[in-house]
């Protein structure tokens, strides 16, 4: 663990879980629904909707979500950075491919649940364990070399949203038709999202601005 002397964890309280007796997943999402002001992640590779909807509704009790993807994420059609960033959630991708962690989520800058795996598969049926640490010099030591990590990932992010933006469309509470912004159609209460989700959920495109 860089960065992390060992001494800290002597002051630490360590839990540790096991798959093969514990849900991991719902620990996590346990976690994630008790933390109060700021959630960290970072993650190789991210597939998983369920922790993505707890995240997205984390950030609707305005409690502060970064996220750090693997650099491969940045392409991939399965990771849900884009539905995220979506979310007004803060996604990098790790082009620097630092690695930083495969694998862990901070909470509230006291408690860190590190993965020895990717978040996709801690409700795959393997044998794995999570750490978690509650200490806050931990997570303030970690927060650091994320925060330094996150200056050579916020590039790539910028770009990658300006491209994404020409994807995203508007909808209104009661309309059947997704627009552009700035579509005269469009409501004060318009709501966002990716062109490929208004189809799936049954919107057709307005025959005025022709998103
Ligand atoms: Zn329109």
């Amino acid at each position: 663990m860089p960065g992390i002397t060992l001494l800290f964890f002597l002051f630490s309280q360590v839990n540790i879980f096991f798959s093969s007796d514990t849900n991991i997943k719902d620990i996590v999402i346990h976690r994630i629904r008790e933390a109060k002001r700021e959630i960290i992640l970072s993650f190789n590779s991210f597939s998983d909707r369920e922790i993505a909807k707890e995240l997205s509704e984390a950030k609707e009790r305005r409690i502060k979500v970064s996220l750090l993807l693997g650099g491969r994420e940045a392409t991939s059609e399965y990771s849900v950075g884009n539905y995220l960033a979506l979310k007004n959630i803060d996604v990098y991708y790790d082009t620097s491919l630092s690695g930083f962690f495969q694998g862990l989520i901070m909470i509230d800058e006291e408690q860190t649940l590190f993965f020895p795996c990717d978040i996709n598969i801690i409700s795959a049926p393997a044998n794995f364990y999570l750490l978690e640490v509650i200490s806050p010099q931990v997570a303030k030591e970690l927060k650091g070399n994320f925060q330094r990590v996150l200056t050579e990932a916020k590039k790539e992010k910028v770009i990658k949203l300006s491209i994404r933006k020409e994807n995203i469309v508007y909808i209104t509470p009661k309309g059947k038709k997704y627009h552009r912004e700035g579509c005269r159609f469009l409501k004060k209460e318009k709501k966002s999202l990716s062109k490929k989700e208004a189809e799936e959920k049954g919107y057709k495109p307005c025959l005025v601005c022709k998103p």
